[in-house]
C-alpha cells in the first residue's frame, strides 16, 4: 500500500471519520509543509509524554511533573464525595459532567460501550477493572450508570449493572442508578448541556 493511502486509512481509526474525510485529511495534510508537519509531530509527541491514564478511575489527565505514581487530581481530592461513584463511557462524557459542575463524586471510565450484539463485552470495556476497582470501595453507597441515552448506551448500563450484581451480597447494598430520561432519546452524553445534566441528575432512577 502506497504512504498515501496508509495515512488515510489511518485516519479511517478517528471516531466519526469516514473514508471521504479520511482522504480530505490525508491530502490537507500532504499539502503542509515541512516544518508544520515536524511542528505536528512534535506537538503529538509533547501530548503524549504528557498525558497519563490515572490508575484509579482510567481517565487520561495531563501528569505535569510526570511522577510515577498515576492519580489523577478528582481522585486525589478528598473533599470529593466518597461513597458516590458515576460510570461514564469516555473521557469526554466526564469533562462534561465536570464542566456542568453538578456531581461532586468519584468516577470511574469504562473507555466504550458494548453494542447490543457484543459477545464479548469485557474486551471492549474495563468490566475487569471495574469490579476489582469496585472492591476496594465498601464505603459506596450509589453508583449512577451515565452512558448516552442510545440503544447501545442503555445495553452498556444493564450490562455493567447485571456485571456488578453478579458479584454477589458484596454490593447488594449499593443502589444502581441510571441518569433521568430529561435526557432526549438519542442523546451523547458529551454534547448535553450544563442545566441538562444537572436535571438528568435530580431525576436519577433506580435501575
Ligand atoms: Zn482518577
Amino acid at each position: 500500500m502506497d504512504p498515501l493511502k496508509k495515512l488515510e486509512q489511518y485516519f479511517t481509526n478517528f471516531p466519526g471519520i469516514g473514508p471521504r474525510q479520511a482522504k480530505r485529511f490525508a491530502y490537507f495534510m500532504m499539502s503542509r509543509s515541512k516544518s508544520s508537519i515536524d511542528e505536528f509531530i512534535k506537538i503529538l509527541q509533547e501530548s503524549r509524554s504528557s498525558v497519563s491514564e490515572c490508575d484509579t478511575c482510567h481517565r487520561l489527565f495531563v501528569n505535569k511533573n510526570n511522577t510515577e505514581i498515576k492519580t489523577c487530581s478528582i481522585c486525589i481530592d478528598k473533599n470529593r464525595d466518597s461513597e458516590t461513584l458515576m460510570i461514564v463511557s469516555r473521557d469526554f462524557d466526564l469533562e462534561n459532567i465536570e464542566k456542568s459542575g453538578n456531581y461532586k463524586g468519584q468516577y470511574f471510565v469504562l473507555g466504550g460501550i458494548i453494542p447490543i450484539l457484543d459477545k464479548e463485552p469485557e474486551k471492549r470495556v474495563r468490566i475487569k477493572q471495574l469490579l476489582n476497582f469496585l472492591k476496594n470501595k465498601n464505603h459506596l453507597t450509589e453508583i449512577i450508570i451515565s452512558t448516552s441515552a442510545t440503544t447501545d448506551g442503555e445495553h452498556t448500563a444493564d450490562t455493567i449493572k447485571a456485571k456488578i450484581r453478579s458479584m454477589g451480597d458484596v454490593f447488594s447494598g449499593i443502589k444502581i442508578t441510571v441518569l433521568g430520561r430529561g435526557i432526549s432519546t438519542g442523546a451523547e452524553l458529551e454534547y448535553i448541556d450544563g442545566d441538562t445534566i444537572k436535571n438528568a441528575l435530580k431525576n436519577r432512577s433506580v435501575l
